[in-house]
């Protein structure tokens, strides 16, 4: 076989058209399917050559190009051709391979194999008129859209899409984000684009971005995954939405949304609010008793409150709707309609009272009902409010009360205690029938007049004064009134004033009841006057002076001060004692009398016992007042009095204490004027003192001292010093004066001015000065026994001494006692005591001259001096009293009357001592003048007993400066 049968074989079998060509493109061989084509192509049954034909002469020039070239390099090619040459053939598409064919090695063959492609080149066409197609569609939308493929590079971007972001789609086509956007945004593009991926589907999303004219705008993104054949996903496919407009319209739409609900909220609030005002007010009308109800102008009940349901035995429910006629009888309910028609025509409140029969219980109700036409918005009528409240209780309590008062009335019409009615002017309103009787004109008289005008009077001041108080302060009052209906009638009545209110709460008028309690009256009377009064003077006694002390102090709104004054009668006890109680009581009754004279009627003048007067003067502008009351006082008792047909002279001393200055308490106060008293009686009688604060202290120390005197006695702590009285001419000791001394345990020697005195008031000074006459007359009787020359011994007597009756006789006692001579001994006495006009001095006095004894005047010149008494009582010496002496060499008026002293005692033939003399010149001087006799420091000072009876006969003036114990 040839090398071309070898081929032939196999490839004429092929199903695809071949062809062998020769290296210069000469058919060397055609197949079956070749031939076929050829056949089917040209139309002829021979395919020689048929190239020519069915090929254009440019295709079947490159063709024959290509075998040439494939047979010279060998090198295998392939061609896409169309039969153009054939015009019925248009439209058939092969694709052809040319491989070198090794014919032989001079000859190289080539072999073009046909493969049918027209299918897919149709398909080609398909696709590509598809996608241009679509493309346009895509730029006639108004959307813009883009497409990207697997790797998010753009494929499609259509005219919108250009034209939204005003960029040439060639900026974009081929690109991925990364390249087109900034790298965030990009970011967030890839993100979605790959979340897509991962999920399928539609992707939508609202995002902004900026569109050409750089506006920010809200867009929505629509994409989806596209495949290939195979279903691998291939790309994306975007759609960009401007939803701008959209949601602007949205967000002005949730705006006016929210308007509406704030609206509505607000609404419902109102009407919650409304809803609460409602149910507040119908709460309201329910609590209130009285009956509550609107009716329509049609006479439809609209609202009632509980009270209303109540009444008319129905409920709400069954009454609002209904009209009177479906609650009350016709008669009733035609009544009822009436009288809401008169209100609307009156169109203001009309109130009447109407008796009602309550339906449930068929009670006769008396109501007092106000009916009132409520209006519209448009001011008309449009109901009747009514307001009813029961009346029935308050009427029967106003029966009740008229019968009560009737009943009353009876009462005070007989009744025996007086009854009247006082107006605001004081004006009687009403008498009942007994305090007309007592009137002489009967109720005329009383009726409308007030108390000043009947009965008058001055009790009539204090009635009028009361009911005033009675109509300011709306309080009782109760008090005594002492009054004469007429001149030969006076009764006492107790009266009550009640205030009787008005509606408005004032005092009205004032019920003033009165009850005899004459005879009551009388018995207290007695009662008191028994209780309070000093019966032997009727002046109140020491109880109603507190009272009335109290009753000042406590009213101390007086205007400057309060005096107590307590006043001592100096001599009545010897008036007493010596012409008997009887005078004695005549004597306190006149000296009463004398007291009440002296002082203004609001003064209360007491007596307190004895010879004991107070005086209380309340409201006094100043001291000066007190001390000329207290000067008239005096004055007064000092008026002899006219008793048992002689006259009889008392003093008195009056001690004063003041409120408030001395003290606010009572007891006090009598207690300083107390003190005060005794203060007055001390310094000289017959005068007055003030209390003074060192009184008190005084008055304390007294106390205490006078306990301690009236043991001094008995525990023999008194001695008796005795001072030296000696010749001015020479200096002789001649006698000596006894001085008191009190050695008081832990206070040594006491002067006796510290002592006496209060001895002398409480009249232990009787005692005291007992033993002072027997020790005196133990040294005289030593003194003059033991030596031959005379020594006198002077002895101080008080004045209280010569009361005690029996002075005389403890002289002669304790002269005899002791064996003293009366020639041994003087006596000094005051100038005071011998103005006592009292017998029982002077003849004390003659006794003792009689005895005896001599009497010397003590403390000279100090005294009242009058000369008369010099004449009268026996008196053998004057003592110079030493204030006079001290100033004799100083003072030319004492030198002077120091002088007429010794003249006056020269006449009458009296010794004269100087007492206190101090200096020599002193002594000079009275020595000059004529005086005898000296007593003082310069010689000796007081000496216990034993240093007199050692002292020398003669004294050295000056020498002997002992202390004055
Ligand atoms: P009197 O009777 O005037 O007595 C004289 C007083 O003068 C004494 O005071 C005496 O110590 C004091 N005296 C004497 N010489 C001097 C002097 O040169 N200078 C000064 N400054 N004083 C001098 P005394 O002893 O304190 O007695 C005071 C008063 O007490 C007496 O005054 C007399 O009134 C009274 N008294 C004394 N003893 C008694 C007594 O036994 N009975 C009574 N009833 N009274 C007495
Ligand atoms: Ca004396
Ligand atoms: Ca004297």
């Amino acid at each position: 076989m040839d090398a071309e049968s070898q081929y032939s074989e196999p490839v004429s079998n092929l199903p695809m058209p071949v062809i062998r060509y020769d290296a210069q493109g000469q058919q060397r061989y055609v197949n079956s399917a070749a031939l076929a084509m050829m056949r089917d192509t040209s139309g002829s049954a021979c395919a020689t050559n048929a190239e020519a034909r069915i090929f254009s002469p440019q295709a079947l020039q490159q063709y024959l190009d290509t075998v040439r070239e494939v047979a010279t390099t060998g090198v295998a090619r392939e061609l896409e051709l169309t039969f153009d040459g054939l015009p019925h053939m248009h439209g058939e598409h092969y694709l052809v391979q040319f491989v070198s064919y090794p014919a032989s090695e001079a000859a190289p063959g080539v072999l073009a194999i046909y493969f049918n492609i027209t299918a897919r080149k149709r398909a080609e066409a398909k696709l590509r008129e598809r996608e241009s197609f679509l493309e346009s569609l895509l730029d006639t939308m108004p959307i813009p859209v883009f497409s990207k493929d697997r790797e998010g590079r753009y494929l499609h971007l259509n005219r919108a899409f250009e034209e939204f972001l005003g960029v040439p789609k060639e900026r974009f086509i081929g690109k991925t984000v990364f390249e087109t956007s900034p790298h965030e945004l990009a970011q967030t593009y890839f993100a979605k684009d790959e979340e897509l991926f991962a999920k399928g589907g539609i992707q939508r999303y609202e995002f902004k971005v900026q569109n050409a004219k750089k506006q920010v705008r809200d867009v929505e993104f629509s994409k989806a995954v596209f495949h290939d054949d195979e279903g691998h996903q291939a790309g994306l496919i975007g759609a960009i939405l401007d939803i701008t407009e959209r949601k602007q319209a949205e967000s002005e739409q949730r705006a006016q949304y929210e308007r509406i609900l704030q609206l509505n909220e607000r609404l419902e609030y109102k009407a919650r609010e409304l809803s609460g005002a409602r149910t507040q007010l119908m709460t309201v009308l329910h609590t209130i008793p009285d009956l509550v109800w609107l009716k329509s102008t049609a006479g439809v009940f609209l609202i009632c409150n509980q009270s209303f349901e109540r009444f008319v035995g129905k409920s709400k429910a069954e009454i609002l709707g209904g009209t009177d006629f479906d609650i009350f009888d016709a008669e009733l309910a035609d009544y009822f309609r009436e009288r809401d028609k008169a209100a609307i025509d009156a169109m203001h409140v009309c109130v009447s009272d109407e008796w009602v029969v309550a339906p449930p219980t068929s009670e006769r109700t008396l109501l007092e009902t106000r009916r009132l036409p409520v209006f519209d918005a448009e001011g008309m009528v449009a109901g009747v409010l009514c307001v009813a409240r029961d009346m029935t209780e308050r009427r029967r309590f106003d029966e009740r009360l008229a019968r009560r008062e009737r009943e009353f009335r009876t009462l005070v019409e007989n009744s025996p205690d007086t009854v009247a009615r006082y107006g605001r002017d004081c004006r009687r309103l009403y008498v009942n029938p007994t305090f007309a009787s007592l009137a002489i004109g009967g109720a005329q008289a009383l009726l409308g007049r007030t108390p000043a005008e009947y009965p008058g009077g001055p009790g009539s001041v204090l009635y009028e004064q009361q009911l005033r108080e009675v109509f300011a302060t709306a309080s009782d009052r109760e008090f005594e009134l002492i009054w004469g209906p007429d001149e030969s009638r006076e009764l006492c009545q107790l009266i009550r004033l009640t205030p009787e209110l008005g509606p408005d709460g004032m005092v009205e008028t004032v019920l003033a009841v009165g009850r005899d309690i004459s005879e009551l009256h009388a018995s207290r009377g007695k009662i008191h006057r028994m209780a309070y009064f000093d019966a032997l003077t009727a002046l109140p006694n020491r109880v109603q002076f507190n009272e009335d002390l109290r009753l000042a102090i406590s009213n101390g709104a007086h205007d400057g001060y309060t005096a107590v004054m307590m006043i001592d009668m100096d001599r009545f006890k010897g008036v007493n004692d010596t012409m008997g109680h009887a005078i004695g009581d005549e004597l306190l009754r006149e000296a009463a009398r004398r007291l009440v004279t002296c002082v203004r009627p609001e003064d209360t003048v007491a007596r307190f016992g004895g010879d004991e007067f107070a005086v209380l003067l309340p409201g006094v502008a100043d001291r000066g007042i007190v001390e000329d009351i207290s000067a008239m006082i005096i004055k007064r008792l000092d008026e002899p009095f006219l008793l048992d047909g002689r006259e009889v002279f008392v003093s008195c001393s009056v001690g004063i204490a003041l409120y408030p200055v001395d003290s606010t308490d009572a007891k006090d106060l009598l207690r300083y004027a107390d003190s005060a008293m005794y203060l007055a009686k001390r310094s000289g009688r017959r005068g007055f003192r003030f209390y003074t604060k060192d009184l008190t202290i005084e008055a304390t120390a007294r106390l205490s001292l006078e306990s301690e005197l009236r043991r001094a006695i008995d525990l023999g702590e008194f001695a008796l010093y005795y001072q030296p009285q000696v010749t001015l001419r020479g200096a002789e000791v001649i006698g000596s004066e006894a001085l008191l001394r009190w050695n008081r345990p832990g206070e040594g020697f006491i002067r006796p001015d510290q002592f006496v005195p209060l001895a002398e008031e409480t009249g232990l000074i009787v005692d005291l000065g007992r033993w002072v006459l027997l020790e005196a007359c133990r040294s005289a009787v030593e003194w003059n026994t033991r030596s031959g020359a005379r020594h006198r011994v002077s002895i101080n007597l008080s004045a209280r001494q010569f009361q005690s009756r029996d002075l005389a006789l403890t002289v002669r006692d304790v002269l005899d006692e002791t064996g003293c001579r009366p020639e041994w001994l003087e006596f000094e006495i005051t100038e005071s005591l011998l103005l006592e006009e009292d017998d029982s001095v002077l003849s004390a006095l003659l006794t003792f001259e009689n005895m005896g004894v001599s009497i010397a005047i003590d403390d000279f010149g100090t005294g009242y001096s009058a000369l008369s008494y010099l004449t009268r009582f026996p008196i053998d010496t004057l003592k110079i009293d030493r204030t006079f002496v001290q100033r004799v060499t100083t003072d030319r008026r004492h030198a002077e009357l120091v002088k007429a002293i010794l003249s006056i005692a020269r006449c009458l033939g009296q010794r004269v001592v100087a007492e206190g003399v101090e200096t020599i010149e002193q002594a000079a001087f009275l020595d000059a003048h004529g005086c005898e006799v000296a007593q003082g420091f310069l010689y000796s000072v007081p000496l216990p007993k034993p240093a007199i009876a050692s002292l020398p006969r003669f004294l050295d003036p000056g020498a002997a400066r002992h202390v004055n114990p």
